[in-house]
């Protein structure tokens, strides 16, 4: 009955089931084919209008739109960006994109004009879609990045480009046909993360591994038939490409919702009869505390996966027993991996009890991937319930990062260094137990110590500095800066906070706190030792 193997010398894990189809032609001749074949089916209802959106016409306006892009003479090398949060036109381009084969890159709406400027200096994208909310964010970014790239909005505009212009007939759209992609580690996406170390970087999500992503859905039984998927990530978030292919090569439905509101969830759940649904942590923790309204029907509602960040156990304890007969689960994903890297495998439920099943656990290895843990400090491989950085290996994960180099990402064996301290139990069930890269998660959003450091540093009194997590049962980590002050400066925590709190988006608050140092734990060759600095504060010795 187990799928899952382990190399007795090595300890290196992998599934046995390579039931996927490796054989394919890109992402976007296989979006292209799936939506043919359903396009009587729904593609997308969109909540906020009540409309409700086939595969015929979500191809359609698809085509339209990459034949519209074809006279800006893009090729392979450009990169078009997105920012807008989910409608009904959001995921377009996208797709349209990935027809031409040209890679697209996505901005959250929510980001501060540093953010979006930081981004789009590393992609320099020669075309922008994006919602009239953020032509100021976006136009100012251009302007510190020096761009002077073509600003397309989705709505009436006169200054910019219309999208309307792009979904106007066009005489070739009969006969349009999608490039075939021959080398399938090309970048197809590209999304922005820390990595392990250092400022956010463009994460190359090659056709490969995010067709191979959207397999491994169906391959999980997180699709079944006729499902109904909600999730509110924009496209700035692998989880919403993940959903969205997974969507597309199953013929599924998705709800589109402009923003996350609990109360609201619990009635879209019964009113679209949702039938898988995956939230941060955070916002399964708002449903939590709102609890379930009267009245609402989940009967639907098969699966709800939280992912992208601790979900303590505790509450998913409380979150199952709101939601009698539906299978709540956590799942370990990672832009890197361009989607899920441990997950229960829910074809192997019977009753609803599925083999192996812990629910402190985020899940088990799936195709197509293989494992190994290790203790970061000697590389020795570890067995069962030793603690260690976990290290994937696969052809189906980034390609790198985009225009700069990526060797701090793998081993010398090329393993991905996740970052991520883990353990597995005798089942092959994975526990996410601490990280031990530099990047934080609050609330789920990206908080790159190394943006904040340069904050800092800007600051007339600080002399050294240093930003580590604080972890908090609900929000994840809470950023806290360590300082060192210049002689002759007197600033108090709330000075710091409040020079912070002025530069950065509102998820990169020092929330923390500020402490103050005579000097920094450095190593020899001057690295601040990141590590002593947490344990210190975490055993309240500063
Ligand atoms: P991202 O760059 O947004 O894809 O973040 C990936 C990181 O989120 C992982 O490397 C983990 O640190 C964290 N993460 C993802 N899933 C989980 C989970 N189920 N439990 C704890 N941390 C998680």
């Amino acid at each position: 009955i187990d799928d899952i193997i382990q190399d007795k010398a090595t300890k290196t894990i992998s599934s046995s089931s390579n039931n996927y189809n490796q054989t394919y032609r890109g992402l976007g001749y296989e979006f292209f084919e799936s939506m043919q074949q359903n396009k009587d089916k729904i593609a997308q209802y969109i909540a906020e209008t009540g409309e409700t959106d086939t595969y015929q016409s979500f191809l359609n306006r698809s085509i339209r739109t990459a034949l519209h892009l074809k006279t800006r003479n893009l090729n392979k090398n450009d990169v078009v960006c997105l920012c807008s949060y989910n409608q009904k036109h959001n995921c377009i381009p996208l797709i349209a994109c990935t027809f031409l084969g040209i890679p697209t890159a996505s901005l959250d709406p929510s980001f501060t004009i540093n953010d979006a400027s930081h981004l789009i200096k590393l992609i320099k994208p020669k075309i922008f879609f994006i919602v009239p909310e953020v032509i100021d964010m976006i136009t100012e970014a251009m302007q510190i990045a020096e761009l002077d790239s073509e600003v397309v909005i989705y709505g009436d505009t006169e200054k910019f480009t219309s999208f309307n212009d792009f979904l106007a007939e066009h005489p070739e759209e009969d006969s349009f046909r999608p490039v075939i992609i021959d080398d399938l580690s090309e970048t197809a996406i590209i999304f922005f993360s820390s990595g392990t170390t250092g400022l956010p970087k463009g994460i190359c999500s090659n056709h490969r591994a995010i067709y191979h992503q959207g397999v491994i859905m169906n391959h999980l039984g997180i699709l079944g038939n006729d499902a109904v998927v909600l999730l509110f990530s924009t496209l700035y978030w692998i989880s919403a490409l993940l959903t969205l292919t997974g969507c597309i090569l199953k013929g599924s439905a998705r709800l589109v919702c402009k923003e996350f509101d609990p109360i609201k969830t619990w009635y879209l759940l019964d009113k679209y009869k949702i039938t898988y649904t995956f939230l941060a942590p955070i916002q399964a923790y708002r449903m939590l505390t709102i609890g379930r309204p009267d009245g609402i029907d989940t009967t639907s509602l098969n699966l709800v996966i939280t992912g992208g960040a601790h979900f303590a156990s505790e509450q998913l304890h409380k979150f199952r027993d709101l939601l009698p007969g539906t299978f709540v689960s956590q799942a370990y994903g990672c832009t890197e991996l361009s989607g899920f890297g441990i997950a229960f495998n829910l074809t192997k439920t019977k009753d609803r009890l599925l083999l192996h099943y812990k629910p402190e656990s985020c899940g088990r290895p799936i195709p197509g991937l293989q494992y190994k843990v290790v203790d970061p400090d000697s590389d020795n491989h570890c067995g069962f319930n030793e603690r260690g950085e976990l290290r994937i290996k696969s052809n189906c994960i980034m390609s790198g990062y985009y225009r700069q180099n990526s060797d701090t990402a793998f081993d010398g064996g090329g393993w991905l260094r996740t970052g991520d301290v883990v353990f597995y139990d005798e089942n092959f069930c994975f526990y996410i137990v601490d990280r031990i890269k530099e990047m934080l998660k609050f609330r789920s959003w990206h908080v790159p110590p190394a943006a904040l450091e340069m904050v800092l540093q800007a600051h007339p009194a600080i002399k050294q500095c240093s930003v580590i997590g604080i972890p908090d049962e609900v929000d994840g980590d809470l950023p806290l800066a360590v300082i060192v002050l210049n002689n002759n400066y007197t600033v108090t925590e709330e000075d710091i906070k409040e020079f912070v709190a002025e530069r950065v988006n509102d998820t990169h608050k020092l929330r923390g706190g500020v402490k103050f140092l005579e000097s920094l734990p450095v190593t020899p060759s001057g690295k601040v030792k990141k590590k002593e600095i947490r344990d210190l504060v975490l055993r309240g010795s500063i």
